[in-house]
């Protein structure tokens, strides 16, 4: 995925294609850390939010005409919990209404007690092929400390049966500076992950997210792994990982070569996706928009002709160059001069002289083809450097380039070189 860099002259103009995310925002039960949108109890809403899916996909499809789709992603909550056969049914209807590619890659979130050896198998069977499980840690006491609703034995037991169903893309999630985790424990939990031997690999830091039952523990004198804590568990997976054969592409992600997930480096490389459900997110046609976070108002507003329209924007070019540098850095694959002015019109040299700056402390790097990345120090303060970065660029006034830079980077290159 990384490493191969062309000229700048001998790059065509790639079409962008197309990601689809289906949100699935049901849960067994909510974990004490989280914050997304997922509601545990509402099985009883399963059947009417499918029709609601349904409908949507049938009335967004007409506007994604022509444009082929290379990733599904059915994330959540816990897709694996709505049931095979409705998440069959889905793919099934992307695959009638959407220019579905051949070899697209079709992930599907699961938790360890949701997925069973024959659910699986007709999964796989009707196209799923990547399949990310939330393992978390191979600690039980550390699974029950945040009430995750499996254990570590179910995690073996869900791994073994993708195997035999024929998944060949298989990625686990795990969370270090769980509470009462100590650096020992972490270093366990991810021996047992390498010796399940999946394709992929994110390791999240646990953050404590407002108006979470962690947060409310915490309020009352919980302690949990602190920051540096953290940060040596953080720097150490990197470097375990790395010889492990799993090199890192992302500040949370590792993977063997050829398995980055295609479907999250669109997000980081500022490609097109249309999301699907309450509190899903889409960046599609210039605009970026996202639906209600609620359930009923979602399925009545698709059903019964409401508006489920949460937030939407243009987003002009300026801000397309504040997101390449934001997501980009987030990358091992980093941001490059001529990418930058060429595709946002600004001017690198501010963001450059700061670079050097940061390399001197060991937070960035400048690879040998030119591009500027952060080591795994600085993406353990990615959000400061970054925002640091868009900082300088917004003294630097780069307004004043706009005219120029437009005209350098828009003239057509077989016009010869701009005088
Ligand atoms: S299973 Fe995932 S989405 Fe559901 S509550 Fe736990 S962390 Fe949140």
């Amino acid at each position: 995925m990384f490493g191969h860099k062309k000229s700048p002259a001998s790059r065509a103009p790639e079409r962008d294609k197309l990601g689809i995310y289906i949100h699935i925002p049901f849960c067994r039960s909510k974990c004490d850390y989280c914050d997304f949108y997922s509601l545990a109890g509402r099985e009883d809403r399963m059947d009417d939010y499918q029709k609601a899916l349904l409908a949507h996909l049938a009335e967004t499809a007409p506007l994604a005409k022509g444009i082929p789709v290379d990733t599904v992603y059915f994330g959540g909550g816990t897709p694996s919990f709505y049931g095979d056969k409705r998440l069959r049914e889905l793919l099934a209807a992307i695959e009638k209404l959407f220019e579905l590619e051949k070899g697209a890659e079709i992930t599907l979130e699961a938790n360890p007690d949701s997925v069973d050896f024959k659910a699986l198998k007709r999964l796989r069977k009707a196209g799923f092929n990547r399949l990310s499980l939330g393992m978390q840690s191979a600690c039980p006491a550390e699974l029950e400390a945040v009430h995750r609703p499996h254990s570590p034995r179910q995690t073996d037991e869900a791994v073994e049966a993708a195997k035999k169903a024929k998944f060949k893309n298989l990625s686990l999630d795990l969370i270090y500076g769980l509470p009462g985790q100590t650096m020992e424990e972490w270093k366990a939990s991810v021996e047992h992950a390498l010796s399940l031997i999946p394709q992929h690999l994110s390791c999240y830091g646990l953050k404590v997210e407002e108006g979470t039952p962690l947060q409310k523990r915490v309020e009352a004198g919980e302690v949990l792994p602190d920051d540096d804590q953290q940060a040596d568990m953080y720097l150490w997976t990197v470097g375990r990982l790395e010889r492990a054969g799993y090199p890192q592409y992302e500040i949370s992600n590792f993977a063997k070569p050829g398995f980055a997930s295609r479907h999250n480096l669109r997000y980081w490389q500022l490609k097109p996706y249309i999301g699907f459900g309450p509190g899903a997110h889409s960046d599609f046609g210039g605009r970026r928009y996202s639906w209600v976070r609620d359930l009923d108002g979602y399925i009545d507003g698709v059903l019964k002709g409401g508006t489920i329209l949460d937030s939407e924007e243009l987003i002009p070019q300026r801000e397309r160059g504040y997101e390449y540098l934001m997501l980009r850095l987030r990358t091992v694959e980093g941001v490059e001069e001529w990418e930058y002015r060429s595709a946002y019109f600004m001017d690198f040299a501010p963001l450059e002289a700061r670079l050097e700056e940061f390399k001197a402390q060991g937070w960035a790097e400048k690879t040998e083809e030119g591009r500027w990345r952060l080591t795994p120090r600085g993406f353990l303060i990615s959000n400061q450097l970054i925002g640091d970065l868009l900082e300088r660029q917004e003294r630097a006034g780069f307004q004043d380039l706009l005219p120029r830079a437009r005209e350098q980077f828009s003239r057509p290159r077989d016009q010869g070189p701009a005088s």
